[in-house]
């Protein structure tokens, strides 16, 4: 298991990474989504990292049982909703989870602008912090 992301710099190139959510890294040079824990590559910066991981749909009651008897038990009708699962293919981490309707597309919930960060990062207006945080350099005088 490789790591190293803390450092803002990616374990194998060296290169800049963004620490975007907790298991979620974006290689800025490279232009790919990485698995914070391992490093394992989830694919193109620019598209939805969710298509780089395994799925899984889960039953709502497996995660919510019945709490109490009869027809109605507080437990989700799995006929109306599904618990859709991410997991990363190179660590078996779960990344993410969502509440969907059955059949319902998948939903993009993280999309960056990587040319405006790639731009302020370039000009020396933000840098990526030793915790891989963007963060904008203050302007002396104010
Ligand atoms: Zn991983």
């Amino acid at each position: 298991m490789t790591t190293g992301t803390s450092a803002g710099a990616g374990p194998a190139t060296g290169t800049a990474r963004l620490h975007v959510a907790e298991y979620l890294d974006a290689d800025l040079d490279a232009e790919r989504w990485h698995c914070h824990d391992c490093g394992q590559d989830l694919g193109d910066l620019r598209g939805d990292y969710k298509r780089g991981l395994l799925v899984a749909e889960r039953d709502p009651r497996d995660i919510h049982p019945p709490v109490i008897e009869g027809e109605y038990t507080f437990a989700p009708d799995g006929a109306w909703i599904r618990i859709i699962e991410f997991y990363c293919p190179g660590c078996g981490r779960q990344v993410e989870s969502e509440y969907l309707p059955p059949g319902h597309p998948l939903t993009q919930d993280t999309a960056l602008d990587v040319d405006a960060i790639k731009a302020r990062l370039a000009s020396g207006a933000a840098r990526i912090d030793e915790h891989g945080k963007l963060v904008a350099r203050k302007v002396s005088g104010q």
